[in-house]
């Protein structure tokens, strides 16, 4: 749901709805995805409510920045640092996006396909 009453995303953000949360700051929340693809799946959150990359402007540079660096240190501290991850943000229904409040996808811990995707 866009409304973000409804959201869940801003529901486990505000600690109403339960998730296995890694990191929280004043400007994002990460939390295991509940329905992972890979041995590491986490989710890298604003902690305010963007719908999608279609909706940001000039202003949300500095988070959308602190969400990668953010990214990166739990990549870091999950251990595939080396080994390698992805980070995707589904945007738009080509994309499949299920949720309309801006998420960064950090999956690794095995081996990713892409052009077969
Ligand atoms: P997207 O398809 O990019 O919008 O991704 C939404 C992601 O949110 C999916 O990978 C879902 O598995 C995940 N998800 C949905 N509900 C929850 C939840 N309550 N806790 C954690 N992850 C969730
Ligand atoms: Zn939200």
């Amino acid at each position: 749901m866009n409304d973000l009453h409804h959201c869940i995303f801003c529901r486990i953000i505000k600690g109403d709805l339960h998730a296995e949360i890694v990191y929280q700051d004043e400007r994002v929340t990460a939390f295991w995805d509940i329905h992972p693809i890979a041995p590491v799946h986490i989710l890298v959150v604003p902690n305010q409510h963007i719908e999608s990359v279609n909706t940001v402007s000039q202003e949300d540079d500095s988070i959308l920045g602190h969400l990668i660096i953010t990214a990166g240190q739990i990549a870091k501290s999950q251990g595939v640092e080396n080994s390698g991850y992805r980070l995707v943000i589904n945007t738009g229904p080509d994309a499949g996006q299920s949720i309309f409040h801006l998420h960064l996808h950090l999956i690794g811990g095995r081996h990713l396909s892409f052009r077969s995707q």
